[in-house]
């Protein structure tokens, strides 16, 4: 990642001492290993571990707190158009969702750009850019009229996959999880809280390839809306605290090569740049 020129904190900064403050209360995750079930984080009592594990925390905007991940939802094919151009139907369908590790999370602040690396193993690395939405409440099977309740904040986000091996794990009907779940496969911005920002229910985001328009459509325009994401992932999964969703990318996915530089946006949101390295 740059550096800003001036004194103030950037977000590897904050990372680290988000880090540093996770891993204070983190050696506690263990105490269940042994036994065979977990153990929660937090326990008054803090188990000796072989060595440390980072937690994953994004910076919460108009806050020195950060918001700890539990979990990466992503859903797949939630705009019609970006579903025709992956070869599939786009008729209202059931979702369908799969998870990021959460140490695929990338931090990109605002008015820097973040190097991002070209991943190995791959020949067409795509960008897929996103609303991200960070839940503040977990359940099981809530109502699509009381999902948004959820809703701690929302950021915006890359999906970035390794397309050529999504599409061959796809094709002999193995898990995609190498095409997309993979180290710094989920670059991400601040979270903004819902008292400041409120709910992304429509506006425009769009993705830009060294200053040119590729992705540009509306939220309006997602198959599955929000609240609607929420309760069918609670049918499937008990939601918690800490549980983040990638809730989908419009048409016009594209490759990209060392040297591009993406820039997302989604109004009401401060844009976002990285630099493929
Ligand atoms: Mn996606």
């Amino acid at each position: 990642m740059s550096r800003s020129t001036d004194d103030r904190p950037t977000a590897n900064d904050r990372t680290t001492s988000t880090r540093r403050r996770l891993l204070a209360t983190g050696a506690a995750v263990s105490t269940g290993a042994v036994i065979g079930c977990a153990a929660p984080v937090g326990a008054n009592t803090a188990p000796r571990t072989p060595f440390t594990v980072p937690g994953v925390g994004i910076p919460i905007v108009g806050s020195d707190m950060v918001f700890p991940v539990r979990r990466i939802y992503c859903i797949g094919r939630n705009y019609a158009a970006h579903a025709r151009e992956m070869g599939s139907d786009p008729t209202r369908e059931p979702p369908f969702f799969f998870q990021k590790p959460t140490d695929a999370i990338q931090l990109v602040a605002p008015g820097q750009v973040a190097d991002h690396p070209y991943p190995t193993l791959t020949k067409n690395y795509h960008y897929e850019v996103e609303l991200v939405v960070a839940l503040g409440k977990g359940g099981r099977s809530i109502a699509a009229a009381q999902a948004l309740e959820h809703v701690f904040g929302y950021s915006l986000g890359l999906d970035m996959t390794r397309r050529d091996l999504q599409r061959a794990m796809g094709d002999e009907k193995k898990p995609w999880e190498i095409g997309k779940s993979f180290d710094k496969s989920a670059p991400v911005g601040p979270i903004h809280p819902v008292a400041q920002v409120g709910h992304f229910l429509d506006g425009a985001i769009w993705l830009k390839v060294n200053g040119q328009t590729k992705q540009n459509a509306t939220l309006k325009h997602m198959i599955w809306s929000v609240a609607e994401q929420i309760a069918r992932l609670s049918e499937a999964f008990e939601l918690m605290p800490g549980d983040i969703i990638y809730s989908g990318t419009p048409e016009n996915v594209g490759p990209v090569v060392r040297g591009d530089v993406i820039e997302i946006h989604i109004d009401r949101l401060p844009n976002l740049s990285v630099r493929i390295v």
